[in-house]
């Protein structure tokens, strides 16, 4: 059960939400924004690929990240891959709490939202033409990532 520490007035709680959304060295839209410039245009015209900004919150010694549901709902990957991909990124140790993901350690935002862009860059993204429009299929013994846009396909470790 998550439970808000008693003493700090919730609109507190939510304005350091919103600071640890800010970021002056890492810019998680502009980034994930480059996984569109080279689409061609028929399919960059469709709704923009978006994923929602990560709601992360220190509490206490553990790291809370609060919409990892929502966030991962957007990427049409399976939920567990992506959140066993953060602990491994992160080197540490977690739980899932309803639409939440918590954290073991007190993990800058910044963090966490790199990891998020990385998988999209290993997972979801085609490597030719940028477009987040793929899947997995299996080729043997091989995970390939093919991509709808322009077909083409990598291989992934999954
Ligand atoms: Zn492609």
């Amino acid at each position: 059960m998550y439970v808000e520490e008693p003493d700090e007035p919730l609109q507190r709680l939510q304005e350091r939400a919103i600071q640890g959304n800010t970021m002056s060295d890492f810019d998680y839209e502009s980034l994930l924004d480059r996984a569109r410039e080279n689409i061609p245009q028929e399919i960059s015209s469709r709704s923009r690929w978006r994923l929602p900004e990560p709601q992360i919150m220190i509490e206490g010694q553990n790291t809370i990240f609060r919409n990892f549901n929502e966030v991962v709902s957007m990427m049409d990957r399976d939920d567990n891959h992506v959140y066993q991909y953060i602990l491994n990124e992160l080197g540490t140790s977690g739980s899932r709490d309803g639409p939440r993901a918590r954290f073991k350690g007190r993990i800058p935002p910044k963090r966490i939202k790199k990891t998020i862009v990385n998988y999209v860059n290993s997972f979801i993204k085609c490597s030719q033409c940028s477009a987040p429009d793929t899947h997995f299929i299996k080729q043997d013994r091989t995970t390939l990532l093919k991509c709808q846009a322009c077909g083409a396909t990598r291989p992934v470790k999954l």
